[in-house]
């Protein structure tokens, strides 16, 4: 039957009709914690105490505990996350910041913003994290700290980033803003390195629309966190008497402002209580297609590092040979898998080094910064994160959410579209 069929993309039947798991979650449990912050008198922690511990608090309390590790400081963003944890280990003007070059820019741009050098760095071949050997190469007497992304559905290898963090003295920031949850020998992402920053941006596995944490075990790091994302103050749990204020002015670091409201601490809190079913759910999912995609041949999942106990789905990533499909363009053959299935699929994000989102020299205030960037970019090649991006294809994480059935049906697209290459039309 499959054979007598015509791509969806040319005007043929397309393998599923039916709605796919939406994306964010709209529970009335989000719309209860919306309503009680709503009416409790106290919006965020930088305003007057109601008696109650803000929800912001609860949720730092909360996050951290389910990490495993003793802090947690909220943010704005996931951006912001990385600025403080920067700043935090003093990170500024002259030094240099080891990051891969396949990443979404805020790694990057971060280090920018507190006036640092980020170093592209190539990723390795087998699940398009940091490589550890190219990090090693990067490093000069400026580099001041290694930012490893935990991208897709993989993690950077931690065995050999701590043991090269040991060797040199080197900290590890672990960008873990598409991994919360994911397990490396029984520690959480995030809790390996000296810092973990997270996202809660509406893409990610847990969401407020925006938001963002650093996590770390280090009380002094924990101090000057607090004061960086709350314009120098830390939370004291005695309200001041004059104002009701519990925010309250430190001598330690000038911070600026980088608060998490509690509308969305208390949408965190929501949703982290949920998180782990969701999070094997989709684990789970994601290993059946894998196993399913594997057997037709030209898909190639990651290559999991040893140390990866338990993976978070962001983005599904798997490996395209195209050599099977003709050699199209890895758009071409999304453009017609998604014809079939009404559902997104797209390669990586370019390597910084060529993305329209990464441009320091279009602002001033980089300028510094780009004449360095400029000479350590002309040398610079990023082979693998290229391969990424020419021969990868992406699934959305809420396409984890629901059933096999679901994942049969991904299956089905494939295999049709691959016993129709010829019509496959090139872009
Ligand atoms: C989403 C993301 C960020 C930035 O988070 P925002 O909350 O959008 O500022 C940083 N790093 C990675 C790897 C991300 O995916």
């Amino acid at each position: 039957m499959l054979s007598n069929s015509n791509l969806a993309v040319n005007g043929g039947s397309p393998v599923r009709k039916r709605n796919w798991p939406t994306w964010p979650p709209a529970t009335p449990a989000a719309r209860r914690a919306l309503d009680r912050v709503l009416t409790s008198g106290r919006w965020t922690i930088s305003g007057p105490s109601n008696g109650a511990k803000p929800e912001e608090c609860l949720f730092a309390e909360e996050f951290a505990r389910f990490n495993g590790t003793r802090f947690c400081v909220p943010t704005a963003n996931g951006s912001s996350a990385l600025v403080i944890a920067m700043e935090a280990l003093d990170i500024g003007p002259g030094d240099e910041v080891i990051v891969p070059a396949l990443t979404w820019v805020a790694t990057a741009s971060a280090v920018l913003r507190v006036g640092a050098t980020p170093v592209l760095t190539d990723v390795n071949r087998g699940n398009f994290c940091l490589s550890a050997e190219a990090a090693e190469a990067a490093i000069t007497p400026r580099t001041k700290a290694i930012i490893v992304v935990h991208l897709h559905h993989s993690m950077a290898d931690m065995d050999s980033f701590l043991a090269l963090s040991e060797r040199t003295g080197i900290p590890i920031i672990e960008d873990t803003a598409q991994a919360h949850g994911a397990i490396w020998r029984g520690a959480r992402a995030g809790t390996l390195g000296i810092m973990g920053t997270f996202s809660f941006q509406q893409s990610k596995v847990i969401t407020s629309g925006e938001g963002g944490a650093v996590i770390t075990r280090d009380e002094q790091l924990f101090q000057r966190l607090q004061e960086l994302r709350a314009d120098s103050r830390s939370w004291s749990t005695t309200p001041r008497a004059s104002d009701g204020m519990q925010l309250l002015p430190h001598r330690g670091v000038m911070g600026a402002n980088y608060c998490l409201s509690d509308f969305h601490a208390a949408l965190l809190r929501d949703h982290l209580s949920t998180l782990e079913t969701q999070l094997s759910r989709q684990a789970e999912n994601a290993a059946y297609l894998e196993r399913q995609l594997e057997t037709l041949g030209p898909f190639r999942p990651l290559r999991q590092p040893a140390g990866l106990a338990r993976r978070t789905v962001y983005e599904f990533l798997i490996e395209v040979n195209r050599a099977a499909f003709e050699g199209r363009p890895i758009e071409a053959i999304c453009r017609a898998l998604r014809a079939e299935l009404d559902l997104p699929f797209y390669p990586p994000d370019a390597p910084l080094h060529r993305s329209l989102l990464f441009r320091p020299e279009s602002k001033r205030r980089f300028w510094m910064q780009s004449d360095a960037l400029r000479k350590l970019e002309n040398s610079a090649r990023f082979p693998n994160a290229e391969h990424a991006a020419e021969n990868c294809f992406i699934i959305f994480h809420s396409a984890f959410l629901g059933t096999r059935e679901d994942m049969d049906d991904i299956v089905t697209a494939c295999e049709k579209v691959l016993a129709h290459v010829s019509q496959i039309p090139t872009l």
